[in-house]
């Protein structure tokens, strides 16, 4: 399952790519840009609008009604029935929706700050803005949050 959201929708596009989902944000106003990219890649558009869907009837469309962003990933959680699997979360760029890639401490040293680099023992890496991740307390609370959301969902 993969996602376009609209420009009114980035703080749900960056849960997204932390649960692992292929999330593309698309913040133009050029509605039939939009509109190809999703047919072109088969991305589900996720709009807050609620215009849009009646008016597209073939295009596959999730209206967010939700404002609070929290709120909006369970939203998704029960309307486009995700899978929450652990073992994808952080696996994707929170910056540019591309996959991370391990990286060896090696190259990470000198890049991450001393004490992060003692700490820690796998590191990941985005091929495209080079920013360095690393699972530590985020990882877990995102676990804690997953688990929760998990019960949303059944
Ligand atoms: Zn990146």
């Amino acid at each position: 399952m993969k996602f376009i959201a609209d420009r009114t929708l980035g703080k749900l596009v960056k849960q997204l790519r932390m649960l692992g989902y292929d999330t593309l944000y698309f913040q133009g106003d050029d509605f039939h840009r939009l509109l190809h990219l999703a047919r072109e890649e088969e991305r589900i558009i996720l709009t807050r609008s609620r215009k849009l869907a009646a008016r597209r009837p073939r295009d596959r469309i999730l209206t967010i009604m939700e404002d609070l962003p929290s709120r909006q990933l369970e939203e998704m959680i029960q309307k486009a029935s995700l899978q929450l699997d652990e073992n994808l979360l952080f696996s994707r760029c929170l910056l540019c929706n591309d996959p991370l890639k391990e990286i060896s401490r090696p190259e990470v040293e000198g890049k991450v700050p001393d004490f992060i680099f003692s700490q820690q023992k796998d590191f990941y890496g985005c091929p495209t803005c080079k920013r360095i991740y690393w699972p530590g307390t985020h990882l877990r609370t995102m676990v804690q949050k997953v688990e929760g959301l998990k019960k949303i969902g059944q």
